[in-house]
C-alpha cells in the first residue's frame, strides 16, 4: 500500500482537541481547516487554523458539529484530504467514517467496521469474550424485559450497574442495590441514553465495589502491526467521569502491567485494530482485571501517555492514516520494545465550575487569566485568555494541566506548583478542589480507587 500524503486536514471538532490536532498537523507540515458553530465564533480553535468555516447555521450549538453531510461536503469543497474527528461529537460515528471515505477523504481513526464492533458496549463484550479476555459478569444481550433483569439479579446478586450500550461520559448508568432500584434504574438509564445517544438499549453488569479504572493505549497501522503504550490510571472520578488521570498507574507492579497490556493487545488483534484506541478495564481488590469497554478514538487523557512515552500520539494517528508503517522512520516504532516508560505524568481537568454551587458549570467573561509554565508542565487549552467568553453551550473543560516527574511524587509536586500558579478571574473554576486532591495523602500514596472522591467529600470544600 502506497503512502497517501495529506496536504490539508480538517478537525471536525472544537476547543482544545481541535487545537491539539492543528498543532500536530503544523508539526508535520500539513495545512489545517477549522469548523465552528455560531456560538463558537469567538472560540480560539477557529483562529488557530489556516482556514476556518462556520457550519450548522440555525442548527444549535451541538448539532452544528454533528451535521455529517454538511461537514463532509465542506471538506470536499475546500480540498481537504483527511478529517480528524477528535473525541465526542462524530468521533465514534461509523456513518461519519463511511461518509468521509465515500467522499474520498481519509478518516483519521479506525474503520467503520471496527467502530461498529467496538463502539457498542454489548458488542465489545462479545469481542473480549472471543479474544479470551475476562469481562465483568453481565447479561450477554441487551435487557428489554423486567423479567430478564430480575433473573440476572437473582443469579448474580446486588449491587448491579445498569448501563447504556451506547453510553459514554458516565451517562446512562445507574448503580442499583435492590429490586425497586433495579426496576427504576432500567427505565431512567434507558430514557437518559435515548435522549443522549439516540439509543435507549441497556444491559446489566455486576457492580464491582471500589475498583481501579485502568486503561491501555493502543495503536495499529494499516499493515497489521499493533503496539500498546502501557496503561493510564483514571480512578479519580466524579459521577463516573474522569477528573484526574495518571500514567503509568502508581499502584501496578510489572506483572499486572504486563497482564493488562496483554489483554488489550488480544482485543486489538481480535478486530485487527487500526489507528489509536483505548481498551478500558476495572481492577478489583484482588488485582483481577475485567474488560469494560473500548474507545475507538483519541481520548482526553492521551496527554499523560505522551509525556511518559515521549511519543506524539496525534502525529502518529495522522501518519498511520496516510499509510505509514509503525516501523517507518517517520514513526520509528520497530517493535513493542521501542515504547518505553519514563517517569510519571498526571493530568488535571480544570473546568469552569462553581465549587459554591455544587460544581455546576459557571459562565461569563474571563477577566484575568494567568497560567503556569516551567519545567514539567504541559497545557492544552482552548479558550484560556482574558476576555474569553465562556458560554453554557459546551462542556466546561477550560484547560488540561499535565505535569511530568521522574517519580510519582515529583509529578504531584509539580502539579501542585502549577495549579498554584494559575489565576482565573471572572468565572469560577475547580482549581482549589484539584489542589486538595493533589496534596491529599491517599492520592500521593497512589491508593485511589473509583470511590475515592465519595469517600473524602471534604476534598470538595
Ligand atoms: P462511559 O462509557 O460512560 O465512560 P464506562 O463503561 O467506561 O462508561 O464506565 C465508566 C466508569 O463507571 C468506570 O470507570 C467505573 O468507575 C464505573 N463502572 C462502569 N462499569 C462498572 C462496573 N461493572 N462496576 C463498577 N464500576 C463500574
Amino acid at each position: 500500500m502506497a503512502v497517501r500524503p495529506f496536504k490539508k486536514i480538517m478537525a471536525a471538532n472544537r476547543g482544545e482537541i481541535a487545537i491539539r490536532i492543528f498543532r500536530a498537523c503544523t508539526e508535520l507540515g500539513i495545512g489545517t481547516v477549522a469548523i465552528y458553530s455560531a456560538e463558537d465564533r469567538l472560540s480560539l480553535h477557529r483562529y488557530k487554523a489556516d482556514e476556518a468555516y462556520q457550519i450548522g447555521k440555525g442548527k444549535g450549538p451541538i448539532d452544528a458539529y454533528l451535521g455529517i453531510n454538511e461537514i463532509v461536503e465542506l471538506a470536499r469543497a475546500k480540498g481537504v484530504d483527511a478529517i480528524h474527528p477528535g473525541y465526542g461529537f462524530l468521533s465514534e460515528n461509523a456513518e461519519f467514517a463511511e461518509a468521509c471515505e465515500r467522499a474520498g477523504i481519509a478518516f483519521i481513526g479506525p474503520t467503520a467496521q471496527i467502530q461498529r464492533r467496538l463502539g457498542n458496549k454489548v458488542a465489545a463484550r462479545e469481542v473480549a469474550l472471543a479474544a479470551g479476555v475476562p469481562i465483568v459478569p453481565g447479561t450477554p444481550k441487551p435487557v428489554n424485559r423486567e423479567e430478564d433483569a430480575l433473573l440476572f439479579a437473582k443469579e448474580c446478586g446486588y449491587p448491579i450497574i445498569v448501563k447504556a450500550a451506547a453510553g459514554g461520559g458516565g451517562r446512562g448508568m445507574r448503580v442499583v442495590r435492590n429490586q425497586k432500584e433495579l426496576l427504576e434504574g432500567l427505565k431512567s438509564a434507558a430514557s437518559e441514553a435515548a435522549a443522549a445517544f439516540g439509543d435507549g438499549t441497556v444491559f446489566l453488569e455486576k457492580f464491582i465495589e471500589n475498583p481501579k479504572h485502568i486503561e491501555v493505549q493502543i495503536m495499529g497501522d494499516q499493515h497489521g502491526n499493533l503496539v500498546h503504550y502501557f496503561e493510564r490510571d483514571c480512578s479519580i472520578q466524579r459521577r463516573h467521569q474522569k477528573v484526574i488521570e495518571l500514567a503509568p498507574s502508581p499502584s501496578l507492579g510489572e506483572d499486572k502491567r504486563r497482564l493488562v497490556c496483554d489483554y488489550a493487545m488480544k482485543i486489538a488483534r481480535e478486530v485487527g485494530y487500526v489507528n489509536a484506541g483505548t481498551v478500558e478495564f476495572l481492577m478489583d481488590k484482588n488485582g483481577d482485571f475485567y474488560f469494560i469497554e473500548t474507545n475507538p478514538r483519541i481520548q482526553v487523557e492521551h496527554t499523560v501517555t505522551e509525556l511518559v512515552t515521549m511519543r506524539n500520539l496525534v502525529q502518529t494517528q495522522i501518519l498511520v492514516a496516510q499509510g505509514y508503517k509503525l516501523s517507518d522512520p517517520e514513526i520509528g516504532i520497530k517493535s513493542q520494545k521501542d515504547i518505553e516508560l519514563r517517569g510519571y505524568a498526571i493530568q488535571c481537568r480544570v473546568t469552569t465550575e462553581d465549587p459554591a454551587n455544587n460544581f455546576a458549570p459557571d459562565f461569563g467573561i474571563i477577566k484575568a487569566y494567568r497560567t503556569a509554565v516551567g519545567f514539567g508542565v504541559r497545557l492544552d487549552a482552548a479558550n484560556g485568555y482574558s476576555g474569553a467568553v465562556i458560554t453554557p453551550h459546551y462542556d466546561s473543560l477550560l484547560v488540561k494541566v499535565s505535569t511530568w516527574g521522574l517519580t510519582f511524587n515529583d509529578a504531584c509536586r509539580t502539579m501542585n506548583r502549577a495549579l498554584q500558579e494559575f489565576r482565573v478571574r471572572g468565572v469560577k473554576t475547580n482549581i482549589g478542589f484539584l489542589e486538595n486532591v493533589v496534596n491529599h495523602a491517599p492520592f500521593r500514596a497512589g491508593q485511589c480507587d473509583t470511590s475515592y472522591l465519595d469517600t473524602y467529600p471534604e476534598l470538595f470544600n
